[in-house]
């Protein structure tokens, strides 16, 4: 039997204890590779999820940016501002490049 420190809280523990006396941290319960896969699927899936939310913000700034447009199109004779183009162009050019990363991450994992 050897002393050897928890890697997650640095606590003396046994070899041959399944899990620290301290903190609880479960030692080779998961093996090597299936660890670093399920890691590197939740950091994927985590990476997927904050794309969309993303997308979802430059739909919401190409949405007010069309509302905006349309507003100012047809309520003021002078024209569109240039802001309201500028958030549309903004707004689409967003929305399509995080689709367009989220396709890319999709195939990755194939
Ligand atoms: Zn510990």
């Amino acid at each position: 039997m050897a002393i050897v420190r928890c890697v997650n809280c640095n606590h003396r523990m046994s070899d041959k204890a399944p899990a620290c006396p301290s903190c609880g941290y479960q030692r080779g319960v998961a093996s090597q590779p299936e660890l670093t896969e399920e890691t590197h699927y939740k950091k994927r899936r985590e990476r997927l999820y904050r794309l969309t939310m993303l997308s979802y913000v430059a739909l919401t700034v190409f949405l007010i940016g069309a509302i905006w447009y349309l507003m100012d199109s047809a309520w003021l004779s002078r024209g569109a501002s240039a802001w309201s183009k500028y958030l549309l162009a903004v707004g689409m050019l967003g929305y399509f490049v995080l689709r367009v990363m989220m396709i890319y991450i999709r195939r990755q994992s194939r």
